[in-house]
């Protein structure tokens, strides 16, 4: 058991934006926990991020729509390290289908994954920071569809505006304990959920017309903002969203 570093639980970190943050925060210091449905997937990115980063890495099986789950995943977390620092509500998906057209258990599994799954994360998780009371950091990965939506987006957009809202609540009933809750909302960042689209030419041309940074944003830009707020020089924002998108919604055209 480690005792000298913190500990964050990033869940779905195997891939894209939460292995980013996983790599952030690994290269600040913390110890890790990456917990995804796929446990030899989450084995592997431990493993990888514990051997580039000198820390102790944790794999754990846990879906988070499944309370089980993710109470063992904590209590697997707490033999391990004795400790939870940060936890990162990343673990998302977004299949893409018309409103019109989406069955009631493709919604569901959206707002049950995005939604209900950060509210029994960070229920979960900050009940074992309470009490211990030495505070803790609590961030929600949402989006810009916090703001904007689409015709192909609504099960999505509903879940992560209504992570928004969860964050805020949390961050009151949470801040009195030396908790904060803030969410970092991506723009659009290349990873598997979004690859099929911003990998054809005149997408990728979008983005460099549209995004003032030029570019599309990286999993790494997401983990720095997330290191950013679970530094020490961050305890006193609390109920904050951060947009994180190379400027692209400051644009009005
Ligand atoms: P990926 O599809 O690349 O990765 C999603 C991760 O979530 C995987 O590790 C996956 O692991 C995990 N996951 C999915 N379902 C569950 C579940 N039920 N329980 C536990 N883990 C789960 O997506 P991104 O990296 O692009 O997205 C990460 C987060 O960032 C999401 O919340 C997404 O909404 C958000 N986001 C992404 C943007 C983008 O442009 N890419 C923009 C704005 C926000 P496994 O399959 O092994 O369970």
């Amino acid at each position: 058991m480690s005792d000298k570093n913190k500990v964050a639980i990033i869940t779905g970190g195997t891939r894209g934006i939460g292995y980013g943050i996983a790599t952030c925060l690994a290269n600040k210091g913390f110890d890790i926990v990456i917990a995804s449905t796929n446990e030899k997937a989450a084995q592997t990115s431990a493993a990888a991020i514990a051997k580039e980063a000198g820390v102790e890495a944790l794999g754990i099986a846990c879906d988070v729509t499944q309370q089980v789950q993710i109470d063992a995943m904590i209590e697997q977390t707490l033999t391990h390290f004795g400790q939870i620092d940060i936890l990162v509500n990343n673990a998302g998906i977004c299949p893409f289908v018309d409103i019109m057209e989406i069955d009631e258990a493709v919604f569901r599994k959206t707002l049950d994954t995005n939604l209900t799954g950060a509210f029994l994360c960070t229920q979960r998780v900050a009940r074992k920071m309470i009490s211990r009371e030495k505070g803790g950091r609590i961030i929600f990965i949402t989006s810009l569809c916090v703001n904007v939506a689409g015709a192909t987006l609504g099960d999505y957009a509903a879940s992560k505006a209504g992570m928004h809202m969860l964050m805020k609540s949390f961050a009151i009933a949470l801040g009195p304990h030396g908790i904060t809750c803030n969410a970092v909302a991506p723009g659009m960042i290349l990873t598997d959920m979004t690859r099929h689209h911003w990998e054809k030419p005149e997408n990728a041309e979008f983005i460099k017309g549209r995004v003032p940074a030029g570019r599309i944003g990286t999993p790494e830009d997401i983990g720095n903002a997330v290191a950013m707020l679970c530094s020490d020089e961050s305890s006193y924002i609390n109920g904050v969203g951060l947009i994180v998108d190379g400027g692209h919604q400051t644009v009005c055209t």
